[in-house]
């Protein structure tokens, strides 16, 4: 599989007032705060594409976390709205942080099941804005999803008929 990578270039200065805000927001709603939950943060604002539970679970940074124990970290995180689901659910869920000001459209193969960042800029943003202002909602965020089959299963799938 190829290296996901991230179009929006973090610097340190930025994921550290990320992880900043997601722990004040945390605070606000009166969740404690933990030595797994900000290695968590951490990890998921430097490196914000899609990552599984498993994916999680093998960074090098939360070694001291089982997966059950970053499942209900990833749980707090998306009751908490700072972090959505993204993919097939039946096949692997995988979870993003939610970063302010930007957002995230998506491809999924619907063989295996991997995900990817679309990187092209968003044709949606002036209807979501138009949105906003015709139903007085706040908070308003859309998710494109494209579902296909990627080149890697396309090419399984010619070699193995
Ligand atoms: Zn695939
Ligand atoms: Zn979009």
């Amino acid at each position: 599989m190829s290296e996901p990578h991230c179009h929006h270039a973090q610097s340190p200065r930025e994921v550290a007032s990320l992880v900043e805000t997601c722990i004040d927001q945390l605070r606000a709603r009166g969740l404690r705060r933990s030595r797994g939950l900000d290695a968590l943060l951490q990890h998921m604002a430097a490196h914000h594409h899609p990552a599984t539970l498993a994916d999680l679970a093998r960074v090098d940074s939360l070694a001291g976390l089982d997966q059950a124990t970053i499942y209900r970290l990833v749980m707090k995180l998306e009751s908490a709205g700072l972090v959505r689901r993204r993919g097939l659910h039946d096949r692997a869920t995988y979870f993003q942080l939610v970063v302010p000001g930007h957002h995230h459209d998506y491809l999924v193969c619907t063989v295996c099941g991997r995900i990817e960042d679309i990187e092209l800029s968003c044709p949606v943003e002036p209807l979501e804005r138009e949105v906003m202002a015709r139903s007085g909602y706040t908070h308003v965020y859309h998710e494109l999803g494209f579902f296909g089959i990627c080149p890697e299963c396309a090419r399984h799938a010619a070699s193995v008929s």
